[in-house]
């Protein structure tokens, strides 16, 4: 894994990031928030995670891309029950391959859509093979053009993996761009473009994972628990319920196979 970039060079791969995702509508423009709210909410949120973890289980790069393409429709928990025992026997797209699609999709078949994953997956072991070597590439445009990969998906690999401030928009990060105001947009890529104009470069790194985290934790989809919120005071959404912030202190480590009570799953968008 490679280490995180400075916080200039950040910002540059944000910049470039943001060339592809659309252009946003005047009105949509308009910040709910001040420079300072936005700094105070992600500050908070870093120090209850200073280091936030992806619960996605994977041992290098490919892995890692497999893991995020098996996981779409369907649970990081769920996901990581299969892939535990798959890696230890495939962690490269030429064993991979190797398996065959009845042997992959033994290990993956307890996964929603298994079969066209099952496909995907090794479609995308030849590309890798075919087209980079049997690396996975540190690009997003590379990234895109292989079998089952999209711009969430790419921006999750190139986040975990490569240590590059790209946001993905999962069901969780979309809700919050829109429900707090912070990032509204109608579509995944305007909450994407959104969310990379207004977030700090020092906190862009980790950004996708604790809004991730927070809307599958505090601030879910029924029922946004915003007593056990620590940016209550500064939320601007209609569904709030308290004003008070919850204590701000770093948080305990999330279980290893990612599951916790009352958390609400991350499903691919
Ligand atoms: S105060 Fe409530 S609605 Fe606002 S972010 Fe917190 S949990 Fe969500």
């Amino acid at each position: 894994m490679q280490k995180p970039k400075s916080k200039s060079a950040a910002r540059t791969a944000a910049s470039a990031g943001r060339d592809a995702l659309p252009r946003v509508r005047a009105s949509a423009r308009r910040p709910r928030y001040s420079e300072d709210e936005v700094r105070e909410i992600f500050r908070r949120f870093a120090v209850q995670r200073p280091e936030p973890k992806g619960e996605l289980e994977h041992v290098n790069a490919f892995t890692l891309l497999v893991a995020v393409v098996l996981s779409a429709q369907a649970t990081d928990a769920g996901v990581n029950k299969a892939t535990r025992p798959l890696f230890v026997v495939a962690d490269t797209p030429r064993k991979m391959l190797a398996l065959g699609e009845a042997r992959l999709g033994d290990y993956v078949k307890t996964i929603g859509l298994w079969r066209n994953k099952t496909k995907n997956v090794l479609a995308l072991c030849e590309a890798l093979i075919r087209d980079h070597g049997g690396e996975v590439p540190a690009d997003r445009d590379a990234l895109t053009k292989l079998p089952g990969v999209g711009r969430k998906t790419a921006n999750v690999v190139l986040n975990m993996a490569f240590g590059q401030p790209t946001l993905a928009v999962d069901t969780h990060v979309f809700r919050l761009g829109n429900r707090l105001g912070l990032a509204p947009g109608k579509t995944p890529d305007e909450v994407e473009a959104a969310f990379l104009r207004i977030i700090p470069p020092e906190y862009l790194r980790h950004a996708h994972h604790w809004l991730i985290l927070h809307g599958r934790y505090v601030c879910k989809a029924r029922k946004p628990e915003c007593q056990a919120c620590v940016i209550a005071d500064l939320c601007k959404a209609a569904e709030k319920t308290s004003a008070v912030p919850a204590p701000l202190a770093e948080l305990a480590p999330l279980p290893a196979d990612g599951t916790i009570d009352g958390a609400e799953p991350t499903t691919a968008s």
